[in-house]
């Protein structure tokens, strides 16, 4: 199987980074990633404020896909994320939701293991394994590994886990897909601007898929299926995921358009995946049964 090394990473996406390996389509890749801190965080000691922010949300990669052509998707199975054994949080003035209230900087550092979080004597929460930062390169220009967009990047969904499958863009021969910045747990939103930021292992399956009617990047989980659609204010994310939906139910599942709108609004979920990233990102989630009832296989 194909290693990725996290002393391979970029900071940015985009189509002049040199790939740090190249792959044939269908192989199945490892990769080794930081957490988004580049590992400067290890103790509570480890503060915020003095990090070097150049090392801020590395993630690993990028690999070149055989095969890959701009128009095509790059389909992305999620096999398995294994976690280091400790992660870390931070609060601070100013950074995301609660930092509009947060008066002092706090770094907690939380155990991981055994499947659990430990957040304190009194809390302990399942872990949730997640991929923040996971993407292909832009058509032109870099992209911060910071922010969210049609390429993916720090989309910080939620449900991007192990069992599940994300399709992203081909903008470029090759794709270029680098990832990074797990969380082995986060609440929808990510106030305050992190999740248990964790160091780990990604094994993907990369495919690539030509002829592809999805509003990219979009996922599927074990029981929903959703566009994942990040803008400038909650407002337009919220909007973008819902008509990438409502197009995707026309488009490619082939429902009428006014029972898609329905649909939408009977069975949907408009969630927030992150309200704190240069670009916020929502998603809209239908069922899967209800897919399966209308004969939809995806590709
Ligand atoms: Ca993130
Ligand atoms: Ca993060």
């Amino acid at each position: 199987m194909l290693r990725i090394k996290r002393d391979t990473v970029v900071y940015a996406m985009s189509p002049d980074n040199a790939p740090a390996a190249r792959a044939k389509d269908g192989d199945t890749i490892l990769f080794e990633t930081m957490d988004c801190f580049g590992g400067q965080i290890q103790k509570e000691t480890d503060q915020l404020g003095t990090l070097d922010w150049s090392r801020i949300n590395p993630a690993t990669g990028p690999v070149y896909i055989e095969g890959a052509q701009p128009g095509d998707t790059l389909k992305v199975e999620i096999l398995l994320i294994d976690l280091a054994p400790q992660a870390a949080t931070v609060e601070s003035p100013d950074s995301g939701v609660t930092g509009l209230a947060a008066t002092e900087e706090h770094t907690k550092i939380l155990p991981v293991g055994e499947g659990k979080v430990v957040f304190n004597e009194a809390i302990t929460l399942p872990e949730c394994a997640m991929i923040g930062v996971i993407g292909t390169a832009p058509k032109a220009g870099a992209i911060s590994t910071g922010t969210p967009d049609l390429h993916g990047g720090n989309m910080d969904c939620k449900r991007i886990g192990a069992g599940t499958t994300l399709y992203l863009p081909v903008n470029v021969e090759g794709a270029l897909l680098a990832m990074g910045d797990l969380h082995a747990v986060m609440g929808d939103g990510e106030v305050c601007v992190c999740g248990a930021e964790i160091a780990g292992e990604v094994t993907v399956r990369v495919t690539v898929v030509k002829g592809a009617t999805l509003p990219l990047p979009f996922l599927v989980t074990q029981d929903a299926a959703m566009a994942i659609y990040s803008a400038p204010g909650l407002d337009a994310a919220a909007e973008g995921t819902t008509l990438r939906m409502r197009s995707f139910l026309i488009d490619a599942v082939g429902m009428q358009p006014h029972e898609a709108g329905m649909l939408l609004s009977l069975t949907g979920d408009l969630r927030i995946c992150q309200a704190v990233d240069p670009n916020k990102t929502c998603r809209m989630e239908v069922p899967l049964s209800i897919l399966d009832k209308l004969g939809y296989v995806f590709p």
